[in-house]
């Protein structure tokens, strides 16, 4: 007997959405055969949502939002090669980067994610006072710490103290999730919180962790040699090609209870994955699931702005060669959080006769895009000269301005993301950066995970 045809909608073209619609139509585990038929809904003109790759300064594929993956968790990685994108995935060619603290150090050997997990490495490091570094090498002896205050910011103080926090963990995990993490969730950054639940001393059982990921051979990080980009462009083919549909200037403005089923912009579905930011899942369920609607709505965000620069290689000092970047602490910073040197850390972003930089600017608390192009862009090369001691004469500047593009996991956001899940109705489910985990391989397992629980009629019906 023909089983009846199963259809879901996909709210959003971001990689979480395209991550969802492409597990649903490979019928690929976790979700199997049970979805007939997938639509994509995608506001923009474009797919890709923070993941955007354009021409810049004579090189065509340059990255304005997100420029590579981890590549050491399986779903990055697991997706590209599925899409045919396995041998054409590149390594940053540099890899050492530096905290600017009135001047660039070397960030330090054996980190976790700015932890220190070797005393002497952090002796090494010009970027600690000894005061500061005999602080963080007294952590093995002191009580065990609680993570009950779920904030990274007081957890790393407490353990390392003030110096480790604010040179090396704040700057890295801010960069990354545009946070100050004084008001940012321990459990959110589950490299630093699995230790923090199972371990009294970090640096001890730190080391561990850190020995077994430089075990694990092979690159951090991958990109496609097209951009990444180039991913979202090959995932979306791929839903075409296995009778999906991928629909651009498609935003959702209707979202209604169906029978036992769901319509969207007057079409009925079964199952609805909404994989656009909380804000706009929230509006979409204002009547449909107030409650979670209320919670979703809660979700604070951070604006960055991105400004990629060429400078002539003539201008540019032959000792910051072979680095890829550097990091502005928070008590040094003006708007610019972070610098990276995108044509020393990627070959393919190389830009005849000039070193591409991609500045950002602004994070949570650190507000920036009231700004104009012209004060940004000023601000930008301002700053810059200013931490390289040079006088930057750039020759191409682009400006991407980036507004609510990081969610902020504050505190307990993982209660909130439960309670927000736990009064949905059946048959709607919420997956992307919003909930757990901004990176991409986080935002590609929960659009997996999402499609399975959309195309299984047993997980809905709870
Ligand atoms: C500047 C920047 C740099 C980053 N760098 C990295 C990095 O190097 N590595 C990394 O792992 N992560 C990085 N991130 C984070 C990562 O890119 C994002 O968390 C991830 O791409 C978010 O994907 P998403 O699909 O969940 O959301 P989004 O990309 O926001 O996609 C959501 C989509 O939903 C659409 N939408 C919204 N409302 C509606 C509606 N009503 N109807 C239909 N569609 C709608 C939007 O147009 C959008 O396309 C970066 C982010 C930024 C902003």
């Amino acid at each position: 007997m023909a089983s009846e045809t199963r259809r879901v909608a996909v709210v959003g073209g971001g990689i979480t959405g395209l991550a969802a619609a492409h597990a649903a139509v490979s019928g690929a585990e976790p979700c199997g055969p049970d979805v007939h038929y997938v639509v994509v809904f995608e506001a923009s003109d474009r797919v890709g949502g923070k993941i955007l790759t354009t021409a810049f300064a004579g090189n065509s594929a340059i990255d304005e939002g997100a420029d590579a993956f981890l590549a050491r968790v399986p779903w990055g990685t697991a997706l590209a090669r599925a899409v045919g994108l396995g041998d054409q995935l590149v390594s940053p060619a540099a890899s050492r980067a530096a905290v600017l603290w009135d001047e660039l150090h070397t960030i330090p050997e054996a980190l976790l994610l700015g932890l220190p997990t070797e005393v002497l490495a952090l002796a090494r490091s010009s970027l600690l006072s000894w005061r500061g570094k005999f602080r963080a090498a007294s952590e093995p002896f002191r009580r065990r710490t609680s993570i009950a205050p779920d904030s990274l910011g007081t957890f790393v103080r407490a353990r390392f103290g003030d110096q480790v926090h604010l040179r090396l963990v704040d700057p890295l995990v801010g960069s990354i999730y545009a946070a100050d993490t004084d008001r940012f969730s321990l459990a959110a950054v589950p490299q630093i919180a699995d230790l923090a639940s199972s371990s009294r001393s970090i640096l001890l059982a730190g080391r561990k962790a850190k020995a077994s990921a430089v075990a694990a051979s092979g690159p951090i990080f991958y990109t496609p040699s097209g951009g990444m980009g180039m991913l979202t462009t090959a995932i979306a083919e791929a839903i075409a090609s296995a009778g999906g549909e991928v629909r651009t200037n498609a935003p959702v403005t209707e979202l209604a209870a169906d029978g036992a089923g769901w319509r969207v912009n007057g079409e009925r579905f079964d199952s609805v994955v909404l994989a656009s930011p909380a804000a706009t899942a929230a509006k979409l369920l204002s009547s449909v699931a107030p409650d979670s609607a209320r919670t979703l709505a809660t979700i604070p965000t951070a604006d960055v702005a991105i400004v990629c620069l060429a400078v002539p290689v003539t201008d540019w000092p032959s000792r910051l060669d072979g680095l890829s970047g550097y990091l502005v602490p928070k008590p040094k910073q003006h708007l610019v959080t972070a610098v990276s040197f995108g044509s020393q850390k990627w070959t393919q972003w190389h830009v005849d006769d000039s070193v591409v930089l991609r500045v950002s600017l602004g994070r949570d608390g650190l507000p920036v895009l009231q700004l104009t192009d012209e004060q940004v862009t000023a601000a930008a090369i301002d700053e810059v000269s200013l931490h390289l001691g040079v006088s930057l004469q750039p020759s191409h500047v682009r400006i991407s301005r980036w507004p609510a593009a990081f969610p902020q996991y504050r505190p307990h956001h993982s209660e909130l993301v439960a309670e927000a899940t736990r009064t949905l109705p059946a048959g709607l489910v919420l997956a992307g950066a919003s909930y757990h985990g901004i990176g991409i391989p986080a935002c590609i397992r929960s659009g997996i995970e999402g499609a399975a629980r959309a195309g299984n009629r047993q997980a809905l019906a709870h």
